[in-house]
């Protein structure tokens, strides 16, 4: 009986992902407005039906355009499932209502997008074969695991050295400082989808050049502060 029941349950754990596209989704869901679609859109869109109640997405729906003039989007959908892709066979072919759009899931193949690690942040690999040693923080790109942000990282420890002097955040309080993104350096999470990163998710070549760029101007940085140690 015990080993009926664990069966059960190692069948029923999720270990793969199956992959999901919304089709007839409006670009810009809100009337006499040019705002465009976006992924918490979605997550609250997806809140509301219950067809998908059951379903965990493993990261956030990738919003694009069908065609530069359209104004109409296809939104993928990544969701954790079992290996018989039970999950994704459920919600294949079903419709749902977005506003007055009748919007339709099909399967996907395969991610078509860009992996971001969920480890170091950085994107073209994943989680799974990433190479650094510990991990990164989603916040401060700091060397801890974002979820130890407020003990690890230098802004939330109390610096009375300063003026006006810090204080320490309080246990169970966000961190109230600014973020600082491991890609693009900009003021957000890693993973925030303003980021440059996030918008090219699609665009694998754009990631390459990119981090080709970064890592050209980081190692003539490193050449030049070599040459000024050398002069003096
Ligand atoms: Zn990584
Ligand atoms: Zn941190
Ligand atoms: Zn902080
Ligand atoms: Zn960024």
């Amino acid at each position: 009986m015990i080993s009926t029941l664990f069966k059960l349950r190692i069948q029923d754990s999720p270990k793969s992902k199956s992959y999901l596209k919304i089709i007839r989704i409006p670009f810009y869901p809100h009337p006499n407005s040019q705002e465009k679609l976006t992924s918490s859109n979605i997550e609250t869109v997806l809140k509301q039906n219950h067809i998908f109640d059951n379903i965990s997405l493993t990261s956030k729906p990738r919003i694009i355009k069908v065609s530069p003039k359209s104004d109409m989007a296809i939104v993928w959908l990544d969701i954790w499932d079992v290996q018989s892709g039970q999950n994704a066979k459920l919600l294949i072919n079903r419709c749902f209502n977005v506003d007055n759009n009748i919007a339709t899931i099909r399967g996907a193949n395969m991610n078509l997008g860009v992996p971001q690690c969920k480890n170091c942040w950085k994107w073209g690999h994943s989680t799974f074969s990433c190479r650094i040693q510990g991990a990164k923080c989603i916040k401060c790109n700091g060397l801890h695991k974002s979820e130890h942000h407020r003990e690890f990282s230098w802004c939330c420890k109390a610096n009375t050295k300063i003026n006006p002097p810090r204080l320490e955040t309080k246990k169970g309080e966000p961190c109230p400082h600014t973020f600082k993104c491991s890609n693009c350096k900009g003021d957000h999470q890693a993973d925030s989808n303003i980021c440059p990163f996030w918008r090219h998710c699609f665009n694998r070549e754009w990631h390459i050049k990119k981090y080709a760029k970064i890592h050209e101007n980081r190692s003539q940085s490193i050449r030049s502060k070599g040459n000024d140690a050398r002069k003096q």
